[in-house]
């Protein structure tokens, strides 16, 4: 049977006219400024986030820790929510590269507001290290893939300039959120100061991560990404990776949203599972209606790719998942769904 892999939306391969378009790139030494490919793929993702500048990451931790670093100065606090990929998968970076401590929010699957925000931050008190920072992701990954209202987003950088904040978007999946809710990727950056960008997951570049910003923040960035070794040399290639992806992924990106959607249906159709957070973009999280050992064993037997979230279980559609895969996905739900009854295991 073949394996049909959910696990992430980074399991994509780029393709072939993905890499062809590779071949043709013009390189240079990027860490001289002499990679021309580089240059165009910043220009083009701060165009894109109409931002001043951008820089090439090697990945989204990178950019992330990055701009957490640019922004704060230690001892410092960010303010974050609980789920939030910086704070629970980017290795303790904001504790180790800059010295932060965090006040988490939450609730909302990921989404808050300003005065979640407002509640959080510390008064002028030498007991308490100055709040700096303030991180949104959109779309939240452990949120199940939820998409932010602008408007939140809007007052949080209201509340920002009012206490001297910075805000940094996760946008890891940003154009999932903006394909979602309707904003474009511009509209929602201008409330953020700085917005990290995945080119390795949905968009399906081998690997990459842009960040874009002010050119003064880009400067300071460049400074840093060299200080943790993401300097790299002919990066042209992997640029125009990161090209092609933009211009020619996004739109796309709307496909895998409906067959996430499908996916669930079929999930709550079945009653295979308990809960299932709304799907909103590319991502399902749900809790299995049998008992976790069960349920994973099933999925190996029908090969199913997944990880898991704690109590949750993950999926992620991606352009490597075609029509014809999701229908097979469908039978296969039927066919556990079959076993189940027999082995009367619900
Ligand atoms: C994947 C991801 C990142 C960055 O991950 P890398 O694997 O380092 O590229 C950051 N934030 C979120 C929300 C992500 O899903």
């Amino acid at each position: 049977m073949k394996f049909i892999d959910l696990r992430s939306d980074t399991v994509t391969k780029p393709s072939g006219e993905m890499l062809e378009f590779m071949l043709k790139a013009e390189v240079g030494d990027d860490v001289l400024g002499e990679d021309p490919t580089v240059r165009e793929l910043e220009k083009l993702a701060a165009c894109i986030t109409e931002k001043e500048d951008a820089l090439f990451c090697p990945s989204g931790t990178m950019a992330n820790q990055i701009a957490i670093k640019v922004w704060t100065s230690s001892p410092g606090e960010m303010i974050v929510h609980e789920y939030s990929h910086v704070l629970l998968y980017e290795g303790g970076g904001p504790a180790f590269h800059s010295g932060l401590t965090a006040k988490t929010i939450k609730g909302g699957n990921g989404v808050f507001d300003d005065t979640a925000v407002e509640s959080l931050i510390n008064p002028d008190d030498i007991h308490f290290p100055p709040t700096q920072l303030i991180v949104v992701e959109n779309s939240c990954n452990k949120g199940g893939g939820s998409v932010w209202p602008i408007e939140n987003v809007k007052k949080i950088k209201d509340l920002s300039e009012k206490h001297g904040l910075k805000v940094h978007l996760d946008g890891a999946r940003l154009f999932n959120a903006c394909i979602a809710a309707g904003y474009s990727a511009r509209d929602f950056c201008s409330y953020v100061d700085s917005v990290s960008i995945c080119l390795s997951k949905g968009l399906g570049a081998p690997l990459g991560s842009v960040l874009c910003g002010n050119e003064q923040f880009i400067k300071s960035s460049r400074r840093i990404r060299k200080l943790f070794g993401g300097g790299m040399r002919q990066a042209g290639y992997m640029a125009a990776c990161g090209i092609f992806a933009l211009q020619n992924n996004i739109d796309r990106l709307e496909q895998d949203h409906k067959h996430a959607y499908e996916l669930a249906e079929t999930l709550q159709e079945l009653k295979l599972a308990d809960e299932i957070k709304p799907v909103q973009t590319n991502i399902i999280l749900y809790r299995p209606s049998v008992e976790s050992s069960i349920w994973i064993n099933l999925l190996e037997k029908f090969s199913i790719g997944y990880t898991r979230m704690g109590e949750w279980f993950r999926w992620v559609t991606h352009l490597n998942i075609t029509v014809e895969d999701i229908q097979d996905l469908k039978n296969r739900l039927n066919s556990i769904k079959n076993e189940i009854s027999q082995k009367n295991f619900a």
